[in-house]
């Protein structure tokens, strides 16, 4: 009687409906399977949680190095030398800046301070699994708009008109990824702005940007310049991606100082490490390696689209560090979920797309030359 259905009917409701976020397939179990690293420690080709293959800037490794000794103290509960450092370089007041440990727990916080039982929560089809999350734990309905369908220039993309017209009196959030995981695809400036005059003053929008730094669209721009003249507009970012610092946990949101300090409320004191902190630092001072990074990742990107399409593959239009990949007609699942176990059968890790409803599609982060050099072996045998 005593088992996980007990204490699930004593959980406020939200939770009991609540699946907790699926965070792929058991890397480390992976790991322990496959033999003989690489000449840089790897073992697996690890193309599922879009991670930078480059790794962080030398100066970030050398900033939590330098950290160690400082671990029996608890970190800078303000953070204020990190706010700072984000404040000049996003041309904003530090107050501004709320710090996560990553975005992911920022998103759910938005939930927590926004949604409720009587305050419910809109987001697109096939946006990023955290936000039906957050608001399910918050008690809140999810209000999903559909999204853009196949063959639309941003297929399965955000619709910001149905999104718009999902907003109902009882919303109070709305969230937004540009570019979006796991489609990749994105929206242009032209398009938030017609779309934010359409929004209530009170409800808040939420735009989660984790994939910017690689954004080359001209039509895309952040949403961080239309916070000063939108109070309800609330931007996050992360140093998980293109920094490279996904295991330290740090994230960041930029809002209307007011919005910040409501949501400072329910922030644990010590949220974000003291590791986390120094890199995160050290890392924003380093744009050249920033700089290298990116371009790396987008010449790897139009290489990978150009060799999977030539091997007949439907991608997705991409402006991140990740592909989507159709490997079937919608609804074929069995075929895909095979292909994905006999990738791993060759050490070689994808994300399965199941829980967005895309069983059919395959993601793939795009890795270093070495890696999708690995990827496309593995593929042709597979696929063969
Ligand atoms: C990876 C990702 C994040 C970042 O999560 P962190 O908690 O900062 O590591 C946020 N949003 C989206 C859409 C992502 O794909």
């Amino acid at each position: 009687m005593t088992d996980e259905a007990f204490f699930s009917a004593l959980a406020q409701p939200g939770i009991q409906r609540l699946r907790a976020y699926d965070p792929g397939h058991d890397l480390v179990a992976f790991r322990r399977r496959f033999e003989g690293p690489d000449s840089r420690g790897r073992v697996l080709v690890e193309l599922g949680s879009n991670e930078n293959s480059y790794g962080p800037s030398a100066k970030a490794k050398e900033a939590v190095l330098g950290t160690i000794h400082a671990s029996y103290r608890y970190p800078d509960p303000l953070g204020g030398d990190l706010k700072r450092a984000l404040a000049a370089k996003h041309g904003v007041d530090p107050a501004s800046i709320l710090l996560g440990n990553g975005s992911h727990e920022l998103l759910m916080q938005f939930a927590q301070v926004f949604a409720g039982p009587d305050a419910d929560v809109v987001a697109s089809q096939h946006g990023f699994a955290v936000y039906a999350i957050a608001a399910q734990a918050a008690g809140a309905a999810l209000r999903v708009a559909p999204c853009h369908p196949d063959g639309h220039a941003m297929p399965r993309g955000h619709d910001l008109d149905a999104i718009a017209a999902a907003i109902a009196p009882s919303t109070r959030l709305v969230y937004l990824a540009n570019p979006n995981n796991p489609t990749g695809t994105w929206f242009g400036a032209e398009a938030f702005a017609a779309f934010l005059a359409k929004v209530p003053e009170d409800v808040i929008v939420v735009v989660d940007e984790a994939y910017a730094e690689f954004v080359d669209a001209p039509e895309w721009a952040s949403a961080l310049g239309f916070v000063s003249s939108h109070p309800n507009l609330v931007v996050t970012r992360t140093f998980s991606k293109a920094y490279a610092l996904a295991g330290l946990r740090v994230g960041y949101a930029i809002g209307h100082p007011g919005l910040i300090a409501v949501m400072e409320r329910v922030r644990e004191s010590f949220n974000v490490n003291t590791p986390g902190l120094a890199a995160a630092e050290a890392a924003l001072a380093d744009e050249e390696h920033l700089a290298w990074a990116v371009a790396r990742t987008r010449e790897q990107r139009a290489a990978l689209t150009d060799a999977l399409r030539a091997r007949g593959l439907t991608v997705f239009p991409s402006q991140t560090n990740f592909l989507l990949v159709r490997f079937a007609a919608p609804g074929d699942e069995a075929q895909v979920a095979a292909i994905d176990a006999a990738l791993i059968d060759r050490g070689i890790v994808l994300r399965p797309m199941g829980g967005y409803g895309l069983g059919h599609c395959l993601r793939i982060t795009v890795g270093d030359a070495d890696e999708n050099r690995r990827l496309l072996a593995g593929l042709d045998e597979v696929l063969a």
